[in-house]
């Protein structure tokens, strides 16, 4: 898609990858234009750093065919990809991507085009380019570009920081569950499982508000967590589990170990207003410990006892 000038009136080849992507350029309209060259040229202010990550999703390991509309699936995959850049405080300046495409899946093309668009409107970017070729299970892989000047780093929390979490969480850990149980999927969870939200903008009022380290909950908190501490120098921090917000009746654990949540653990060497938060943005920001210095990473209690770790999020155990 990179090669082409107009995403409207190019002649483009004859052929079913062709027809692909000329199908796709349709449902974009405007949030594919653009696109004009050999590669994409992007804008980005001057003194701020290009921050890029890619991201794959692939059938039957990062989700089932029978769970999601083709519509989720393509919004789904480009918002975990949109994800890692609110983990930075980034601002997206465009998304490519790359389309494995499988012949029995050439009937909901539209609907995973839009999906890849909806993503794309909830970030406030576009589609820069992209690449389509045929493959056996379908894939999509999104790399995505951003511009910072302050990135928020896994490595820069402090003994002494207050780490936050956005949202609620257990959601996808709890739809996933009834999903594999072959049962239909509460609502609100499965919301929070097929809808994922980037929180791009909530990232940028954080770091306005003295966040300095972050991480987006794709493992798991716990997990997460952990990666958190361990990447900014054997910290450790302690966690009341029965404190984390949680969807509804969900368990503690439920919250503990829900991966792609998509959410943000943040640091920060002092208060951040929670209730200002909520106010802003509609969404919950809970305090759930403070990093200590002595190397024992995360520490888990459920009603003041200790509990060994929950382990990390594997996907689908595919
Ligand atoms: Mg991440």
């Amino acid at each position: 898609m990179t090669s082409k000038r107009d995403a409207h009136s190019v002649a483009l080849g004859a052929g079913r990858e062709f027809d692909a992507i000329r199908l796709l350029l349709e449902r974009w309209g405007v949030r594919a234009t653009g696109i004009g060259d050999d590669a994409a040229v992007l804008d980005l202010p001057r003194g701020d750093s290009l921050v890029a990550s890619v991201d794959a999703a692939v059938e039957g390991i990062h989700f089932e065919r029978d769970w999601l509309t083709p519509r989720e699936i393509g919004y789904r995959a480009v918002a975990a990809a949109l994800s890692d850049l609110a983990a930075m405080a980034a601002r997206p300046v465009g998304v490519l991507i790359a389309l494995g495409l499988p012949d029995d899946w050439h009937n909901d093309l539209e609907g995973i085009g839009d999906g890849i668009g909806d993503a794309v409107d909830y970030a406030g970017t576009r589609i820069a380019g992209g690449n389509i070729s045929v493959t056996r299970l379908l894939s999509i892989t999104t790399t995505v570009l951003g511009s910072v000047y302050a990135p928020l780093r896994r490595d820069a929390l402090r003994a002494g920081d207050t780490l936050y979490v956005t949202g609620r969480l257990g959601g996808p850990r709890a739809a996933i569950r009834e999903l594999r149980a072959g049962r239909v999927a509460t609502p609100v969870y499965r919301e929070r499982f097929a809808r994922p939200r980037p929180r791009l903008r909530e990232a940028l009022w954080l770091a306005d508000r003295g966040a300095t380290s972050a991480i987006d909950i794709s493992d798991g908190l716990v997990a997460d967590l952990g990666h958190l501490t361990a990447a900014s120098g054997k910290l450790s921090i302690e966690v009341e589990l029965s404190r984390l917000p949680r969807i509804d009746a969900l368990e503690p654990l439920d919250a503990a170990a829900s991966g792609e949540e998509y959410e943000l653990i943040v640091g920060a060497p002092q208060t951040i207003d929670t209730q200002l938060f909520e106010r802003t943005f509609g969404l919950t920001l809970t305090a759930i410990g403070t990093a200590g210095a002595s190397g024992d990473g995360v520490m888990l209690h459920l009603n003041g006892e200790r509990v060994a770790n929950p382990g990390g999020y594997d996907h689908l155990s595919l």
